[in-house]
């Protein structure tokens, strides 16, 4: 079922009287395709569980509306939603078995929803089996791994088969490893239901490597939403090119002079149609070829082997950040001594953002 919000905004009251509301959502206005994993996407306290809590129901907006489908959600208690929550600390009940834990939310359904036991069970097991727990059903929580605990989580959010189910940074609490594994499970899952899917993370890594859209906010602000491929290739602003990618974007001070990108005295890469002026630069680690007639001085700090590839630390004057990390393949050739290294730059690579404003000067 596709999500449409409308001119959504949450507002809290500041504690400290004199302060301004804090804006924890700023007007949401975009729809979610039906039975897409959709990755809400941004640092710590920027609003996603507040976005999240609304379109569940738990919260109430200051303003806008809600739509499952065609039909306006915005007065309806979470109850009557058909919202599958999962939320960071799995919250299962600890003195029930996961069978129970399961069962839960379809032991009170009213009317014509009421299933019968034998309905109930047979429910759970297939979720369960989607999720991969069948074989824990007489478990109770405390007997559970986290990784296991969060799939009993997951299968009690789908078990009603939810319109949409809404994830709250669900892993959080695991282990690299697990995380990675159960990450791939959820795209699984959200494939093989079909289900409209919220997955929230301050992880980049994890909303790129499931999500169909990612929507990038800052603020309450939503700043790009797209493709994760897309937004990586072609991000709006300096907040959004910064966010995503490990390792980051490496950022300069620079200018523009000619239709030239200047960093520090150097010309490093043509800019046409971009106006002379002073402006941030940013360049992928991926975006660096080592190339000893480059235009591009590093000083050379130190070679990081990562197996797959190599990573060059270097650093420069007009660099933001104390180092310059570039990445390069490891079978190439390497040739890098001494104190200095030089790179030319690669196609695609490189951007530019106005100083001021922090948005993208396309070229
Ligand atoms: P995130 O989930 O992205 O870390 P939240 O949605 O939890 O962010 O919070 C967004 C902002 O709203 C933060 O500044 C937070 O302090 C504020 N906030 C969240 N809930 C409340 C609340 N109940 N009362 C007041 N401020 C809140
Ligand atoms: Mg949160």
């Amino acid at each position: 079922m596709k999500v449409v919000l409308k001119n959504l905004t949450k507002k809290f009251p500041n504690r400290n009287k004199k302060g301004a509301d804090v804006i924890a959502v700023n007007n949401f206005d975009f729809e979610i395709p039906d039975g897409k994993l959709i990755g809400l996407l941004g640092p710590s306290g920027c609003g996603k569980s507040t976005a999240l809590n609304l379109i569940c129901g738990l919260l109430k907006p200051t303003e806008g509306k809600i739509y499952f489908g065609d039909s306006d959600v915005t007065d309806l208690p979470p109850e009557k939603r058909g919202v599958g929550l999962v939320f960071q600390n799995y919250a299962l009940y600890p003195h029930l078995n996961v069978r129970q834990n399961i069962t839960f939310p379809l032991e009170n359904l009213k009317g014509k929803n009421k299933m019968k036991k034998e309905e109930r069970l047979k429910k759970a097991m297939e979720v369960a089996k989607l999720v991969q727990i069948d074989e824990l059903m007489d478990r109770k929580p405390s007997e559970l791994s986290g990784g296991q605990q969060q799939r009993v989580a997951i299968a009690r959010a789908l078990v009603k088969m939810p319109n949409v189910l809404l994830l709250d940074e669900p892993l959080s609490n695991l282990d690299a490893r697990l995380r990675l594994q159960t990450r791939e499970e959820i795209k699984r899952i959200q494939n093989e239901t079909g289900i409209t899917t919220i997955f929230v993370t301050h992880d980049q890594d994890e909303a790129m490597s499931i999500s169909d859209l990612i929507i990038v906010m800052k603020d309450g602000v939503i700043q790009q939403i797209g493709a994760p491929q897309g937004v990586y290739d072609e991000p709006e602003n300096l907040f959004v090119a910064k966010f995503l990618g490990t390792p980051p974007i490496n950022v300069f001070d620079a200018r523009v002079e000619n239709e030239k990108l200047i960093i520090g005295d150097a010309a490093v890469f043509d800019v046409p149609g971009v106006a002379d002026g002073e402006v941030v630069a940013g360049i992928r680690p991926e975006g660096f070829i080592i190339d000893k007639n480059g235009p591009l001085s590093c000083s050379l700090k130190g070679i990081e082997v990562m197996g797959r590839d190599i990573s060059i630390i270097s650093s420069h004057n007009a660099s933001q950040n104390p180092t310059v990390r570039s990445i390069v393949m490891s079978d190439k050739e390497l040739d890098i001594s001494g104190t200095a290294v030089r790179f030319s730059l690669r196609k695609g690579k490189v951007f530019i953002f106005d100083k001021e404003t922090e948005q993208r000067i396309k070229f």
